[in-house]
């Protein structure tokens, strides 16, 4: 092994991938892609943008900016490389171009949905807007750019509870979509009446609907003093159980300036593989599923779009819905702040 590979074998090991089970031949085969991966991206003047969610790989491997929705929408929205690989799914990368119309945007693995996103159409939207007239509509960010281009503004777990607030100062009823589940939560929190005060759609994530409250209890008894962190999309009966409540942003904040004997992370498996790595003197109990849209990327499929992308792996959004779905989204940035 030469010294270069050598040093970046150390790297990826250091950032935890041997703890997290990589074997060192294996680890040896990804530090040839991710050094071959660092020449391109010079080369091409392209950043990579990856989701916790993302494998381990991908994460220590390839990424310039590593966050939840929130924070790589504010990263991609001040880059100054002309390309972007979005490691996430597909109203992620879909959101970089939205941000970015003047720069090359890529998906290394264009089939990855969402089951939130695929929940609503914009057709849909118009016809709540039609039966809710006078309220604002908000849509969470994981939604396609049709969809956030008929809505008034986004929010992201980490903010939606912040701008709904603002916005219930102005206005009694509010419409809320995609996913019923936040929808319920934040009405929980806020105190507002559900159908009433926020009209919640019916939109569901794969991953997060899994997760059951009565296990959630059990661990609380097995661990004493465990904290429990929920995410925002899971039921309103396990959110009722949790200690924090939010999005993966928010969640490694809570870990960072709290000290417990254990923490577990109700979430999907990529935010637990990040936080061991970032914190290895913090215990993790696990809890995960994995989101089989998220696990779609892989570092050679990331090499491969940039040496040589697909036409599919490009992502275009037309300039009409791209103003107006930047519309919703510049006022998520004004509102949040
Ligand atoms: S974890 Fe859920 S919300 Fe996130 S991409 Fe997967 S299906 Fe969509």
């Amino acid at each position: 092994m030469n010294s270069e590979l050598e040093e970046e074998v150390d790297r990826l090991s250091e950032k935890g991938l041997l703890s997290l089970g990589y074997g060192e031949a294996e680890l040896e085969r990804l530090a040839a892609l991710t050094l071959r991966l660092g020449r391109l991206k010079k080369e091409r003047q392209a950043v990579i943008a990856a989701h916790v969610y993302q494998r381990p790989e991908v994460i220590h491997g390839a990424a310039d900016f590593i966050g939840d929705s929130y924070k790589l929408a504010k990263d991609c929205a001040g880059v100054a490389a002309r390309r972007i690989v979005f490691c996430g799914v597909r109203f992620m990368a879909e959101t970089a171009k939205i941000l970015n119309p003047e720069k090359e945007v890529f998906l290394p693995a264009p089939e990855a949905g969402c089951s939130l996103a695929e929940s609503i159409s914009s057709a849909e939207v118009r016809r709540l807007k039609a039966e809710h007239p006078g309220a604002p509509v908000v849509c969470y960010i994981n939604t396609t750019a049709e969809v956030k281009a008929e809505c008034d503004c986004v929010v992201t777990s980490a903010n939606a509870s912040k701008i709904l607030k603002r916005l219930f100062a102005g206005h009694k009823k509010i419409v809320f979509l995609p996913d019923e589940w936040m929808g319920r939560n934040l009405a929980s929190e806020l105190g507002r009446k559900i159908g009433r005060e926020l009209v919640v759609w019916k939109g569901r994530c794969i991953v997060h609907e899994n997760f059951d409250a009565s296990s959630v209890r059990l661990y609380r008894r097995t661990y004493p003093g465990v904290k429990i962190l929920a995410h925002a999309e899971c039921s309103p009966a396990l959110v009722k159980l949790a200690d924090f409540v939010g999005g993966t942003g928010g969640m490694m904040r809570y870990i960072r300036r709290t000290s417990a004997p254990h923490y577990m992370l109700v979430t999907e498996c990529g935010l637990g593989d990040y936080a061991r790595g970032e914190m290895p003197e913090k215990a993790f109990i696990p809890m995960c599923r994995l989101c089989p849209y998220m696990k779609m990327t892989s570092l050679s499929s990331v090499l491969q779009t940039l040496e040589a992308p697909r036409p599919a792996q490009r992502v275009e959004v037309k300039p009409e819905i791209a103003a107006k779905a930047r519309k919703a989204l510049e006022r998520m940035f004004e509102l949040a702040e």
